[in-house]
């Protein structure tokens, strides 16, 4: 816990103000359910003011040059590499995941503002000749940008929206998640302090239903970029389309993981385990679901066991934690009801499937690894997202099998696959209905290249010059000289 509570507070039009209503919630530590500090509950006034700030903001921020932007986004990068203690302690405090990750989430952050400094640069546009006519293609910014986060990755999460928008020469508001909103704030005031100028960077804190809402349905915002369930995706969508507004969804992911009989065993089950349970599961590209060549199955799962076994459990300010708690207990009882459903219809536990016991863990939201063997498509696990630290295994004979099994989901954000065969990699990536494939390796997210969804996932594309992209229109400028 801090020695004091941390007074978080909002940025409209430059300043750090507190909600009209002059209400504020508490934030507790997920691990221990202590206070860590209070934030402002905004309203939908609160949210309106913040658009009207950053639509005075926009004119001057989108005529700015890319270089001029590039320095305050560089400038920022430094900020925040700086502060990033400080940050990440808040972020380990607030959402609960090991000091580490939380750091490494802060340099990440800074590493997407230096990222999108140099890719606005790159806004080049076409000029085309035909005849007695000229076509000026441009990529203008789209306005004033709504960016709404989830809570298990609140800072680097709005970075990848933050940085882009920017560049682009949009102003925005963000609305962070409200029970995890502090460290976000610590981020975009990096910016302000780097010399952006009043309005072009609002965060506004309050009800998703409310605040969010409002970011939504207002006029003033042209584009949205949200990352976070997919129920509240389709409210978005839905609500966006009463304007065409410009959306980006970055939503649910029910992530494969197919073992050829072919894979490197060791390599597959040290990466399997990492991304099962790295955040406690609570990560929109988690392995959510294990499929093994028959073959290697036994031996691949023995692996996994050894593996997940030597992770350490403990509150994420603790040297040497590997996972933290969960961020909730809404969170935990879902991954509860998801292992009871499969236990219930046949599956076997291997390990975990319960919280784990000691007076360190008896106020926070903790839960075991837990590894299931003898899973089918009957049972929830296979087919919702849990969100929790689980990593279900279910068998398969041909690879065709696995691919079928992996693609029977109305999710397509990231799906894995570990062989040593190369057409094998190339038949299998081609065939598998997601935004990212990762073969031989855990992780789709790479910064210049595009991250996003498949099916009920989601659309549009973060990250890479597809990042920058989303926040820019098209015109056509089209230019005759005969007199
Ligand atoms: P939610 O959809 O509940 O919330 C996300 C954000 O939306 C929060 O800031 C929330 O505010 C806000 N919000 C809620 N209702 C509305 C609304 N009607 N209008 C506008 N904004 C609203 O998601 P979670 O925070 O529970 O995050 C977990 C989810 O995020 C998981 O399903 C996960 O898969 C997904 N996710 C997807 C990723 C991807 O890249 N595809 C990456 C990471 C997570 P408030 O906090 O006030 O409720």
């Amino acid at each position: 816990m801090l020695d004091t509570m941390y007074h978080s507070y909002m940025l409209i039009d430059g300043e750090q103000v507190q909600a009209l209503s002059g209400r504020v919630d508490v934030i507790y530590n997920p691990a221990s359910q202590e206070p860590v500090g209070e934030v402002p509950v905004g309203s939908r006034q609160d949210a309106r003011l913040a658009l009207q700030a950053a639509r005075r903001a926009f004119p001057a921020w989108s005529e700015t040059s890319c270089q001029k932007r590039a320095e305050i986004l560089h400038e920022a990068a430094d900020l925040v590499r700086e502060r990033t203690d400080r940050i990440a302690r808040l972020l380990t405090q607030e959402q609960g995941k090991p000091l580490k990750n939380a750091r490494a989430e802060v340099r990440s952050s800074a590493d997407m503002l230096d990222y999108y400094a140099e890719e606005g640069k790159r806004n080049f546009g076409e000029w085309m000749a035909s005849g007695q006519s000229r076509s000026i293609v441009l990529k203008q910014p789209v306005g004033v940008a709504a960016l709404i986060t989830p809570w298990n990755f609140p800072v680097d999460l709005l970075a990848w929206k933050v940085a882009p928008a920017l560049a682009a020469g949009c102003t925005f508001v963000a609305k962070p998640p409200s029970k995890a909103p502090i460290a976000a704030t610590e981020f975009v005031k990096t910016l302000i302090d780097a010399g952006l100028p009043p309005g072009a960077a609002n965060v506004v804190h309050g009800p998703g239903s409310e605040v969010g809402a409002e970011l939504v349905q207002s006029p003033i915002s042209r584009k949205i970029a949200f990352t976070g369930e997919t129920k509240t995706g389709r409210w978005i969508m839905a609500h966006a389309a009463g304007q065409i507004k410009r959306i980006s969804l970055e939503l649910g992911g029910q992530s494969p993981f197919i073992v050829c009989q072919d894979a490197d065993l060791e390599k597959a089950a040290s990466a399997c385990t990492q991304r099962a349970f790295s955040n406690m599961g609570q990560i929109c590209i988690s392995v959510n679901r294990i499929y093994a060549a028959e073959e290697i199955a036994d031996q691949f799962t023995a692996k996994l066991l050894e593996h997940t076994q030597r992770l350490r459990i403990g509150n994420g300010l603790e040297p040497d934690v590997d996972l933290g708690p969960m961020f909730s207990e809404a969170q935990r009882e879902k991954t509860r009801e998801h292992v009871a459903d499969a236990l219930a219809k046949g599956a076997s536990l291997l390990c975990g499937g319960r919280e784990p016991e000691g007076r360190a863990f008896e106020k926070g939201f903790f839960y075991l690894p837990t590894v299931l063997d003898n899973v089918d498509h009957s049972m929830r696990i296979m087919r919702e997202e849990t969100f929790g630290p689980v990593a279900p295994i279910m068998r398969f004979k041909t690879l065709e099998e696995a691919i079928a099994l992996a693609n029977d989901t109305e999710f397509g954000l990231a799906a894995y696959l570990f062989t040593r065969d190369l057409k094998t990699a190339i038949f299998a990536s081609e065939r598998l209905e997601a935004g990212g494939i990762g073969v031989n390796v855990n992780n789709v997210v790479d910064i210049q290249a595009p991250f996003g969804g498949w099916k009920q996932s989601g659309i549009g594309r973060e990250l890479g010059h597809d990042g920058l992209e989303a926040y820019l229109e098209t015109k056509h400028i089209r230019l005759g000289f005969e007199m």
